[in-house]
């Protein structure tokens, strides 16, 4: 069953020919868009914005228009904060629509989709499906608003329990047999709600509480391992670690008693650290990172590919794991250039003897293509979504009938063939 659209009362067309822009029209009106108004170029678009009442609820952008084109136009709404959702629609390359969308989202705009002209019915169908007229956000790539709260509150809810761990599987590409979970930390505030940890991981690290937030997610999640170890299921863990933390000679210790006391071994324990911190803190964090690994813990670079260092500056520092980011994991099976920079990370990994991850993997064919492409282990919504370690059993069984549908069907290329 498709999802509902949702009803757009007004679109504006944005294109500098008349025949694309009948034809967009003509597509608006068949999703039942009930007002379509047209521009010629970005200053008629601009001129027709300030003088509308109602802004519309979406416009459809061409990028290469006389006078001011779509990325002009882009920048000016950003500059005039004419906060209207935007679908850029052009006839060039894949990987320019996606740098013009990449451009709006960082100007603060709501880029709904980047489509590739002529548009066709079903693919601006598609584009609308996740989005939300009221918001404007498309839940592909969520707009969030994050709610304001009080130091004084994280600092409570860390220190009273208030901080839960969410464990979302990580499975074995080649066979889909789960390997480990990662934990990830959730706050439900007793006001907003739940707080996305990308609300308060930063406020926690800006104000010195994210060593006592780490801890208590480690705590729990080692306490979860260890209650799974007896029943027989053993994960490895993956725990997000702040670049911060790595200044702290006393954290070997610390984690290492943690483990200790849960009865585990470091081995099943993965610590995360985000690509584009590591090589900033490089200087402390070299010695710390050294003893952890001395002392068995994996060493993952998350969200690889988000950074700028260079692999030197990675093979210098001892890691075990290269995570690679799930923006060049999502769709990259019809995108070229995303495949061209997943095949030529996990050729990098596979030479320096990482285990590599893919995260965000949300679709059989990225799936399939990570597979063919020989990447090690899977994470992302088409195997589960972060969970409450309650859940997990539940998926667990569900999980089992599924692997037939996620083993590989034919034997894994090596690295000389693909
Ligand atoms: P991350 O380390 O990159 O974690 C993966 C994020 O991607 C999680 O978001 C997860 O829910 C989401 N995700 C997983 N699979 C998919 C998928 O298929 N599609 C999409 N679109 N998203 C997927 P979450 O839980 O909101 O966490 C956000 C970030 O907050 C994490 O990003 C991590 O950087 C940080 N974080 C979470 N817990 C902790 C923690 O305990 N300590 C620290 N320092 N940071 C944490
Ligand atoms: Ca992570
Ligand atoms: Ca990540």
């Amino acid at each position: 069953m498709p999802a509902a659209l949702p009803q757009l009362a007004s679109v504006l067309v944005v294109d500098d020919s008349t025949v694309q822009r009948d034809y967009a029209i003509a597509l608006c009106r068949e999703l039942g868009v009930q007002m379509v108004y047209e521009a010629a170029n970005g200053s008629e678009a601009v001129d027709l914005l300030t003088m509308l009442v109602l802004p519309p609820e979406l416009m459809i952008v061409d990028l290469e228009m006389p006078g001011m084109d779509g990325i002009e136009l882009i920048q000016q709404m950003s500059l005039r904060k004419l906060d209207i959702p935007l679908i850029v629609a052009s006839s060039r390359e894949q990987s320019l629509i996606h740098s013009v969308e990449t451009m709006g989202s960082n100007l603060g705009l709501r880029m709904v989709a980047g489509l590739q002209k002529p548009l066709q019915l079903e693919t601006l169908r598609g584009a609308l499906r996740h989005f939300d007229p009221l918001t404007g956000a498309s839940s592909a790539k969520p707009a969030r608003k994050l709610p304001s709260f009080a130091v004084e509150t994280l600092a409570a809810a860390i220190d009273q329990g208030g901080i839960s761990v969410h464990y979302q599987p990580k499975v074995d590409i080649r066979t889909g047999i789960v390997r480990g979970v990662e934990a990830l930390a959730r706050w439900q505030h007793p006001q907003f709600g739940f707080v996305p940890p990308d609300a308060f991981i930063p406020v926690a690290e800006k104000h010195g509480l994210i060593h006592r937030l780490t801890l208590s997610v480690m705590a729990q999640a080692l306490a979860q391992v260890a209650v799974w170890n007896t029943r027989g299921l053993r994960l490895s863990v993956a725990v997000n670690f702040s670049p911060r933390l790595l200044e702290r000679p006393s954290l070997v210790q610390e984690i290492s008693a943690l483990v200790d006391r849960h009865g585990l071994q470091t081995d099943q324990v993965v610590l995360e650290i985000t690509e584009s911190h590591v090589v900033a803190y490089l200087g402390t964090a070299l010695g710390v990172l050294a003893r952890l690994r001395l002392k068995g813990f994996g060493l993952s670079i998350d969200d690889y590919g988000t950074g700028f260092s260079s692999m030197q500056q990675l093979a210098r520092i001892p890691f075990t794991e290269l995570k690679i980011d799930r923006s060049f994991v999502h769709g990259a099976h019809h995108r070229r250039n995303l495949r061209v920079i997943l095949q030529s990370a996990l050729e990098m990994a596979r030479q320096l003897e990482l285990v590599t991850v893919a995260e965000g993997i949300e679709t059989v064919e990225d799936w399939q293509l990570l597979q063919h492409f020989g990447c090690t282990i899977g994470q992302g919504y088409l195997i589960a979504r972060p969970m409450p370690a309650d859940d997990l059993p539940r998926w667990l069984k569900g999980h089992q009938k599924r692997l037939h549908e996620l083993r590989a069907e034919e034997p894994r290329l090596t690295g000389a063939a693909i």
